[in-house]
């Protein structure tokens, strides 16, 4: 292994949802401008192989690559900040560090050794870091370890991670704690007692980490950072602050470069390298702050409580936002209750209408709903995946006369199943059960809706489903005016449809919301938002 490639661990104190991930991904946007190629993992904890089959209620989004990896959602904001190239080895969790260990085992690897977790599973962690180091070939490799310090099943990773740094020395290994700063109101002060504690945690298990990152509501003065500098045992300028954002998430990096972040990581590392140049991230931020025109979105899903479970959605639609100077304010609709009050209730006045990806069947019907509205009324409509399906629905019951037609996932029974299981979809995947899932190629049909936003022919995008319209149903469809706007390469499967007499409506099998970054907003996303500001501008 090359003793000059750096090594960056964020860890985490207090409590969770400090936003690690982004931290994390927000110094890769720094380090990447200042010239350096960075790669990024997350270790996760748990015992889970992966989060695929976690509930979006428990885990927030899953969050699919190219190689059709189901990761955590943190690798999004990976994708999103900076150029690192994701794939299944960039995620790693317990369940997948104890099933390597045991199969080791089972083929006798260990020669007679009794297993343990340390040296046998904190080595296999340490792999991970080696095996990203080398194929990345990056200067800088961050590595982000989920959960909290503290937490029992974290403990194997601090453990590697500390093994690890004490073998590619101090200068080439920094720890990033990213801790909370409560404010107590009725003290009217913030408190810097839980970042001591949690310091002190990481100390007892031979952690000391480099640089602290504050998460707090309110700026942090200099008094306050002396104290935490003394207590944790870091310099006062490595006291970063990271206050929550007034706009947008994408001011972090800017926020860390003036706390001048980027400065003593290079420092530590013994970096010469420019300083970061920032201007067309600044340029984002001007249009988020300051848009010329302003789109109310509807979204009609089922997790809409949680703000995580659509996170690659909700990006995505802001960076659309951006490409447009146009203002979202996206208004997070629960199909159920479209199916209790109709589609009217909620979704009158919005300038366009998305339904996201899904599993099982609450909410459905209510999704179908709002797909008839947006088609009935001329309301921009962006389906995805699951919001695909339910379009293709909707448009068999209310323009075909299909009655009862459904998909094979909610009604096994039902006389006109025009989303099915098809045989053609075991020849293309079989990666992740009878789960399509990754990057695959789609050809797109010449002079449609969608040939034109991509302005390519063939386009690469990313699916994580089971279920596929029904090629049975597909003349009938098109007789009745629906445009295949997309297929699989063999033309065999259906990707993208499009309804022409309508100022947007586009739904596509695949979720092209894991391929947006805020520079480069995706182009199916991007047509949506003009289209629902188009129709705005024609109703007012
Ligand atoms: N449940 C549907 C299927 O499996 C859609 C999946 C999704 O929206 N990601 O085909």
């Amino acid at each position: 292994m090359s003793k000059d490639v750096k090594y960056i661990f964020v860890t985490g104190g207090v409590v969770s949802s400090l936003g690690k991930g982004l931290t994390a991904a927000a110094l890769g946007t720094l380090l990447e401008n200042r010239g350096l190629k960075v790669a990024l993992q997350k270790f996760d904890p748990y015992l889970n192989v992966d989060p695929g089959t976690m509930s979006p209620f428990q885990h927030g989004e899953v969050y699919v690559l190219d190689d059709g990896a189901e990761t955590d959602l943190d690798l999004g904001h990976y994708e999103r900040f900076t150029n690192t190239k994701l794939t299944r080895f960039n995620n790693l969790t317990s369940g997948q560090v104890y099933q390597e260990v045991l199969d080791k085992e089972r083929r006798g690897d260990y020669l007679g050794k009794t297993v343990q977790v340390i040296p046998h599973v904190t080595d296999e962690i340490q792999n991970r870091i080696r095996d990203l180091a080398e194929a990345s070939g990056a200067d800088i490799v961050i590595t982000e370890i989920g959960g909290t310090t503290g937490d029992i099943e974290g403990l194997p990773f601090l453990e590697a991670i500390r093994e690890f740094a004490l073998d590619v020395g101090p200068r080439n290994a920094a720890f990033v704690h990213v801790t909370f700063v409560p404010f107590i109101n009725a003290a009217g002060e913030l408190k810097t007692k839980p970042t001591q504690q949690s310091v002190a945690k990481m100390r007892e298990i031979g952690l000391a980490p480099n640089i602290l990152v504050c998460r707090c509501e309110k700026p942090i003065n200099k008094e306050l950072r002396r104290k935490m500098s003394l207590f944790c045992n870091v310099p006062v300028e490595a006291v970063i602050e990271e206050k929550d954002v007034d706009h947008s998430i994408y001011e972090v990096p800017l926020m860390l470069q003036r706390e001048r972040m980027d400065d003593l990581v290079c420092d530590h590392f013994g970096l010469d390298v420019p300083p970061a140049d920032m201007e067309h991230w600044q340029e984002i931020i001007r249009k988020l702050i300051a848009p010329r025109n302003q789109v109310r979105i509807g979204v009609v899903g089922k997790y809409v409580e949680l703000n995580d479970a659509y996170k690659s959605v909700y990006e995505s639609i802001i960076h659309a936002g951006i490409a447009n100077d146009c203002g979202i304010e996206i208004e997070k609709i629960d199909a159920e209750d479209i199916e209790k009050e109709g589609a009217e209730t909620y979704l009158k006045g919005l300038a366009g209408i998305l339904v996201p990806g899904g599993f099982g069947e609450r909410g459905v019907e209510g999704k179908i709903l709002a797909v008839q509205y947006a088609r009935e009324n001329s309301v921009p409509y962006f389906g995805l995946c699951l919001g695909m399906q339910v379009a293709t629905i909707e448009y068999a019951r209310n323009v075909l006369g299909l009655e009862g037609a459904h998909s094979l996932e909610f009604d096994p029974e039902t006389k006109h199943p025009v989303i099915a299981l098809m045989d053609e979809q075991f020849d293309v995947t079989l990666k992740g059960g009878t789960m399509r899932l990754g990057a695959q190629d789609c050809q797109i049909a010449p002079e449609t809706k969608s040939a034109e936003l991509y302005g390519a022919s063939v386009i690469s995008e990313r699916h994580r489903h089971r279920f596929e319209f029904n090629n049975n149903y597909r003349d009938q469809f098109e007789t009745a005016g629906m445009v295949i706007a997309g297929t699989t390469t063999d033309g065999k499967l259906v990707e993208l449809v499009e309804l022409k007499e309508h100022p947007f409506f586009i739904a596509c099998q695949y979720h092209p919301e894991f391929l947006s970054k805020p520079s480069a907003s995706h182009p199916l996303f991007r047509g949506f938002i003009a289209a629902c500001h188009a129709a705005m501008d024609r109703r007012s």
